[in-house]
């Protein structure tokens, strides 16, 4: 090809960097469809958890206020916990009368909550509208800490066919207002406020976003309620001790590692393109290569931070020695651990989980290999609380 002919094909021809951006603006657009209603109370009131400290600071200085002003609230309501603008008492009087005309500061209903034997905890969560979201939260059964597993979606676009939450349709997205209030009202139920400071213990010591839908088809609220959560001034729960968890949406893979830099844990499930399509449908569009390369590049990750591989165990379908040393062989050069999970049976679930001897051995490769892999022990199982058994009875509205 002549010089003057290559140019032009170059001229025309997309690169790499650019075909991501563009299918990046193409999912945050497609996300937009499905947002959450705005955040107002029946009377006209505006929802102050969930803003952004600028969105904070800008609704204060519509009122006459000072940027203080927006510090202040923001201490009570994620370091305090508070709720009541009345017992905000570093305010004066008159001005907290006037936020509780304007404003309110709420958690999402608890509709019901249930405990499992284990100490498990599962709420189900209920919005404005109605629509309705799992949250869990599991105990260490030895320290006192724990993980809150959240949601980001009322249902799932995506239809991985061993997990229950892929048979509810996609609702709509979870905004950041109900994506941080999940969190909040767990720490409500074991009443963990005011927030610990640093590194000091806590009872909900670490967040996995890993409950119902796809976080990064809701990228844009999710970052918003992580970078609430992780706010140094308020929860103040570090990016180390928050794990995001994807079924593989690459092009959003980047931008969550630059802006977040919170642990990454990918679905992956299979080690063939021709296994993977068929129960993480999204491997038709983001096929293994094209994950593990993303996986490559993820800002941050390190031997000390590792990417998650998550591999739920299906007796015959995806367990054998020689898959494992193919897992072996796609991870190698990655900081990567794999998190074994026994399939979690649900109401007409299509698998069984495999033996607990050649889940032992499909472990053993992979240790031997140098990959810390354990096996992830089933929480909550006789509430449908574990991995993979979340579900709501929302469903979208049929549009006449
Ligand atoms: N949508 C995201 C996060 C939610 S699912 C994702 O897919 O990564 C959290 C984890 O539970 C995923 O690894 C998912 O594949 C796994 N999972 C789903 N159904 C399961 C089941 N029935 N048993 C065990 N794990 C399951
Ligand atoms: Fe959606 Fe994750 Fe369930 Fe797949 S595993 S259907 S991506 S929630």
């Amino acid at each position: 090809m002549s010089g003057r002919r290559r140019e032009e094909v170059n001229a025309i021809t997309p690169s790499i960097a650019e075909l991501t951006a563009a299918e990046r603006d193409r999912i945050l657009a497609k996300t937009a469809l499905f947002n959450p209603p705005p955040i107002t109370t029946a009377d006209g009131r505006r929802e102050l958890v969930g803003l952004s400290r600028e969105e904070l600071a800008a609704e204060m200085a519509a009122m006459g206020e000072k940027p203080f002003r927006a510090k202040q609230l923001w201490h009570w309501i994620y370091h305090q916990g508070e709720t009541d603008f009345a017992r905000m008492t570093s305010i004066a009087g008159p001005m907290r009368a006037k936020l509780a005309e304007r404003f309110v500061v709420s958690r999402p209903e608890a509709a019901t909550v249930q405990t499992s034997r284990d100490e498990t905890r599962k709420f189900l969560f209920r919005f404005r509208d109605g629509q309705q979201v799992e949250t869990v939260y599991i105990p260490d059964p030895e320290e006192d800490r724990g993980a809150v597993c959240i949601s980001t979606q009322v249902g799932c676009t995506l239809s991985c066919k061993f997990c229950h939450t892929g048979t509810q349709k996609l609702v709509r997205n979870l905004g950041a207002a109900e994506i941080v209030g999940q969190f909040m009202a767990a720490r409500d139920s074991y009443g963990e406020w005011p927030s610990p400071k640093d590194d000091k213990p806590r009872l909900l010591s670490t967040i996995v976003v890993m409950g119902m839908g796809e976080p990064l088809y809701n990228y844009e609220n999710t970052a918003q309620a992580l970078k609430i959560i992780m706010d140094h001034e308020g929860i103040g729960l570090s990016r180390r001790r928050i794990t995001l968890s994807t079924s593989g949406v690459v092009p959003m893979m980047d931008r969550c590692g630059e802006e977040l830099g919170v642990n990454l844990a990918v679905s992956l499930h299979a080690v063939t393109d021709e296994l993977r399509n068929e129960i993480v449908p999204l491997n038709r569009k983001y096929p293994i290569e094209e994950l593990m390369a993303a996986c490559r590049r993820y800002p941050g990750a390190s031997n000390a931070r590792r990417i998650t591989f998550e591999y739920v165990m299906l007796r015959g379908v995806n367990d054998s020695e020689a898959e494992a040393r193919e897992l072996v062989r796609l991870l190698r050069g990655l900081p990567a651990k794999v998190n074994l999970i026994p399939f979690n049976p649900w109401p007409g679930s299509p698998y069984q989980t495999s033996t607990h001897e050649q889940t032992a051995r499909f472990a053993a490769i992979l240790n031997e290999a140098g990959y810390s892999s354990p096996i992830r022990r089933p929480r909550g199982r006789d509430i449908l609380a574990a991995c993979g058994q979340l579900k709501t009875e929302s469903e979208r509205a049929t549009r006449a």
